[in-house]
């Protein structure tokens, strides 16, 4: 009989105990036969770092070309210590501002990978700066509005030539209020399913502030707007989106994020998902991968 999804989760569950079990979180080596201390300090029956003398000559003695492999074994450090960060940072002889750093950097690295070619963190930290902003998949901010007041005009005027005037209809010319909570930009009705939609504007990129703001509006279009069989959905429109926005999407099934262009005669509009902003920190090959994957996770 085969294994039933639980059992094969089950399974794999044990397996990447054992695994971890065998190779140390904090410098990646596998674990000498039975030894309980790795040679970087992390101590395989206490799971934390035990022995901070060998973690800070580990750290030291790696040539000033290796950052990359210094900010990763920064990062496990912290995540296996045991303790603060600051009190992790004067275990390392370090200040705390440079081991955050160095975390970040490590996290930086997952996303792009072919950071790993800048000679030391500096340039690597000016390098990440320029991928962030002309990913191609999220444009520089060209191209923007100069406030929101003209993109919530402009898009009032034209609403019906954008996509979402083909499904949508708008309620009321200009801001609406909602009660003690504040301001929406737009509010819109379905044109045949009982659904409205609150829209929120960010002139440049967003922040996950914005989830915060578009849950409270969507909470007051419920309660005071839509009636009993009606729902509501969320947009956020934006000329450029953030990673925590993008993450914290991924759990509201209700809102949604567009990017807006301005072309020399329209907006443009298109759908952005944190799927598609992962996609492009990769290889090709590992694109190839996550694009496999999650098409066999939808089907
Ligand atoms: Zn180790």
């Amino acid at each position: 009989m085969a294994p039933s999804r639980s059992t094969e989760r089950r399974l794999r569950v044990n397996h990447t105990d054992r695994e971890r079990a065998n190779h140390c979180p904090v410098c990646s080596k596998d674990r000498v036969q039975d030894d309980a201390l790795c040679k970087c300090g992390y101590s395989f029956t206490d799971k934390v770092v035990t022995d901070w003398g060998g973690t800070r000559a580990l750290v030291e003695a790696m040539p000033r070309e290796a950052w990359p492999m210094r900010c990763r074994i920064i990062r496990g450090v912290l995540q296996n210590s045991g303790t603060s960060g600051t009190q992790t940072a004067k275990h390392l002889g370090h200040n705390k501002m440079y081991v955050s750093r160095a975390n970040q950097l490590a996290n930086a690295l997952d996303r792009f990978p072919e950071l790993a070619t800048c000679p030391n963190e500096d340039s690597a930290r000016r390098k990440l700066r320029t991928l962030e902003a002309n990913n191609g998949v999220f444009p520089s901010t060209s191209g923007a509005f100069e406030s929101e007041e003209d993109l919530q005009k402009y898009l009032q005027e034209h609403w019906s030539k954008t996509e979402l005037g083909k499904e949508w209809v708008l309620q009321r010319k200009g801001h609406v209020r909602a009660a003690e909570i504040g301001i929406m930009d737009l509010l819109a009705k379905h044109q045949s399913r009982p659904v409205w939609l609150v829209v929120e504007l960010k002139v440049l990129k967003t922040s996950d502030e914005v989830l915060g703001q578009i849950l409270r509006y969507m909470g007051w279009v419920k309660r005071c707007c839509a009636g009993k069989d009606e729902s509501v959905e969320g947009l956020v429109i934006a000329s450029c989106a953030d990673i925590q926005t993008l993450y914290g999407l991924e759990c509201l099934p209700n809102v949604r994020m567009m990017r807006y262009r301005r072309l020399p005669d329209s907006l443009e509009l298109c759908e952005t998902s944190l799927i598609e902003f992962l996609i492009a920190g990769l290889s090709p090959d590992q694109r190839k991968e996550l694009i496999a994957r999650s098409s066999s996770m939808k089907a």
